[in-house]
């Protein structure tokens, strides 16, 4: 027996066969649990080792094939060296190809076997593509990734280098995702997309970020949790997962979400600036900035995303290149975390909010290493000088030592 359902957020009805979208209505489509048997769940969450052994809370048949490399599972490392006490940065660069998406991939290419896809195909910035490119090697078949024409050469070599075959298109990540929701069906490719609205299946892995942290942290529940925002999803998943443990009675209350996007394209921190409704995000017109990872002209999941911060009585705040820079290059230099841009945006937005007293003394924090930097390694390289080679032989040494470091 199916231990969930699929519900519509726009129409409400509920549905037992398996749909990307609504039949009815179109709308996004999010996986419903039975919460029946609590103590089993409470049982799985404490004894969890790996991100499958969540699989009682993923939209998955119980007998399947798994598409995994062990993905999940990662550090929540103390920072203590950043002067800010009480923050934990969850280091998501550890995932097999280095974010967060992997879990997403782990489990829609699992969903995608299920249902018989003989090929996929995803919109994406360069790191969920990455990951889909990946676990479409390990699933065996064919993944056609298309992403914005100006996403780095790096994101594009490391698609290809998996074997999958790359689209770039004239646009937008958001552009990309919505032109292949329009040929899908021409192709009977599958959707990998880590956006919801299209593609509801890998909406729960995010939720497994919060079961870790939970217990990670002995079932305290940090006060804050930092997250970067492109589409919206892993901050909206997060939040629920935190509403899953709240359920089981294995935490005591929620935390407070923070949204981190870059100035150059911030739809999201706009609309909560202004006060807009989780449902009046605006379109950005020419994502800008170095974060290319959260470069989405509009949040896809950005409507539960915002819903999120709002009940959550959270807070929305943006970083700007130079911001980022500082701070991914500080995150590598005082705690040994080699972060993506994007995830330097949340740290900017912690710092800030902990200058200003938002975050007030003793609280705690959790921001959300989404990605590894070492895929933006040529524009880190470009901006810094490389030191010159030295003789191999111990008076130039010591001259070299005094030179460059004065010793
Ligand atoms: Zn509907």
């Amino acid at each position: 027996m199916k231990r969930y359902r699929q519900v519509c957020r726009r129409c409400k009805k509920s549905w037992d066969e398996d749909a990307y979208r609504c039949p009815d209505c179109g709308g996004t489509l999010h996986s419903v649990y039975e919460f029946r048997d609590r103590e089993y769940l409470k049982t799985m969450m404490k004894n969890a080792e790996t991100f499958w052994d969540y699989r009682a809370l993923f939209p998955v048949a119980e007998t399947g094939k798994r598409i995994t490399m062990g993905e999940g599972k990662t550090p929540l490392v103390a920072a203590e060296r950043l002067g800010i006490e009480g923050l934990f940065l969850k280091n998501e660069g550890m995932n097999p190809s280095g974010t967060f998406k992997d879990r997403c991939m782990s489990i829609s290419f699992s969903k995608a076997l299920e249902l018989g896809a003989r090929g996929v195909v995803i919109g994406s910035a360069g790191n969920a593509g990455a990951a889909a490119a990946a676990y479409a090697a390990r699933a065996g078949i064919p993944c056609y990734v298309m992403v914005p024409a100006s996403t780095p050469s790096q994101r594009i070599a490391m698609i290809a280098h998996y074997g999958a075959r790359v689209i770039p298109v004239e646009g937008s990540v958001t552009d990309c995702i919505e032109l292949i929701g329009q040929v899908c069906e021409t192709y009977g490719w599958h959707n990998v997309t880590t956006a919801a609205p299209y593609n509801p299946f890998q909406a729960d892995a995010e939720k497994t970020i919060a079961y870790e942290v939970a217990k990670q942290l002995s079932w305290q529940v940090p006060d804050w949790i930092a997250v970067p925002v492109g589409g919206g999803g892993i901050l909206s998943g997060i939040y629920e997962g935190f509403q899953d443990l709240l359920a089981l009675g294995l935490t005591d209350r929620l935390p407070r979400m923070i949204a981190a996007q870059e100035t150059g394209c911030n739809p999201l921190v706009r609309a909560f600036r202004e006060k807009k409704a989780p449902g009046e995000i605006e379109r950005i017109e020419h994502p800008q900035g170095i974060a290319v990872a959260i470069a989405d002209a509009f949040p896809l999941d950005g409507e539960t995303a915002l819903a999120a911060v709002y009940q959550s009585q959270g807070w929305a705040d943006d970083a700007d290149d130079e911001e980022i820079r500082r701070a991914q290059s500080l995150l590598g230099r005082r705690e040994g975390i080699f972060a993506e841009s994007a995830s330097a945006a949340a740290y900017v937005v912690v710092e800030k909010m902990r200058r200003s007293g938002k975050i007030r003394d003793g609280e705690c924090v959790v921001c959300v290493v989404t990605g590894n930097g070492v895929k933006e390694l040529p524009r880190i390289e470009g901006e810094m000088e490389l030191p010159e080679p030295v003789a191999c032989e111990i008076s130039a040494l010591k001259r070299y030592l005094a030179s460059q470091f004065q010793i």
